[in-house]
C-alpha cells in the first residue's frame, strides 16, 4: 500500500490556511454612507464578508420602501465602484424569534468566526452562540443613517450626500422617491 506520508499537494496546503469570514447584518433602507465606510473596513480586514439583507420580505411601508432586490443592487453597485468584490449577499427573512433566529441566519450563509454589529439585540444573540463580536465605529451617525435619508427624501432636501453614488442611481431608476412620497399619503387626503 503506497504510503501518503510527505505527499502535501498544493491543494492540502491552500486547505490548512482558513478563511476568515466576516457577518454584517442591516436592513439598508436604504444603503447609506456609514454602511458603506464600516463595510469598506470589514471587505479589507478579512478574507470574505457576508453581508445579510435583514427583514427582507419587508417593502413599500414608510420604514421599509426598498424591496430586498433593490437594496442588493444598491450594496453591490456601490462596493464593485470601489473595486470590492471579496463579498456574499444573502437577504434574510425575519422569523420573528429571538431565540432561534441566529440558527435561521446560520442556515442562510456560508460560515463565519466573526460578527460585526452596532446593534445591542444581535450583538447579545451572537455572543451567546459563542461568536466573536466586534463593533464597528459609527460615522457620523446623526446624517448617516436610514431615518435621516428617508425624512429628507420626504422633505425633498438633499439626501444624495448621504448615500454612494450608486445608491442614488439605482433610486431613480426605481423611482424610489416618489414611491416614498406615495406610501407617505394617506387615503383620507383628496
Ligand atoms: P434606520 O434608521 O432605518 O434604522 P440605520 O442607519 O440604523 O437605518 P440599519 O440598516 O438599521 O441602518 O443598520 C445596519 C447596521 O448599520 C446597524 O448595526 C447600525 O448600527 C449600523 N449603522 C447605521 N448607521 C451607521 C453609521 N453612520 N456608521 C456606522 N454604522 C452604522
Ligand atoms: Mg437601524
Amino acid at each position: 500500500m503506497p504510503s501518503c506520508e510527505g505527499m502535501l499537494g498544493f491543494g492540502d496546503r491552500v486547505k490548512t490556511v482558513k478563511e476568515r469570514r466576516a457577518l454584517y447584518i442591516g436592513r439598508f433602507q436604504p444603503y447609506h454612507k456609514g454602511h458603506h465606510a464600516v463595510i469598506r473596513e470589514i471587505a479589507s480586514e478579512v478574507d470574505e464578508i457576508i453581508i445579510c439583507i435583514g427583514s427582507a420580505q419587508h417593502s413599500h411601508e414608510i420604514e421599509n420602501p426598498f424591496t430586498a432586490g433593490e437594496r442588493y443592487l444598491m450594496i453591490s453597485k456601490s462596493l464593485r465602484a470601489e473595486g470590492i468584490n471579496n463579498f456574499y449577499i444573502v437577504p434574510i427573512l425575519d422569523v420573528n424569534w429571538n431565540a432561534v433566529w441566529v440558527s435561521h441566519v446560520e442556515s442562510l450563509i456560508p460560515p463565519v468566526q466573526v460578527v460585526y454589529t452596532n446593534n445591542p439585540l444581535t450583538k447579545r444573540l451572537f455572543k451567546e452562540r459563542g461568536y466573536e463580536v466586534r463593533t464597528p465605529m459609527l460615522f457620523n451617525r446623526k446624517s448617516f443613517s436610514g431615518s435621516e435619508v428617508r425624512r429628507r427624501m420626504l422633505c425633498g432636501e438633499n439626501w444624495e450626500e448621504l448615500v454612494p453614488p450608486a445608491v442614488v442611481e439605482v433610486i431613480r431608476e426605481i423611482s424610489g422617491v416618489e414611491r416614498l412620497r406615495e406610501l407617505a399619503k394617506s387615503d383620507k387626503e383628496g
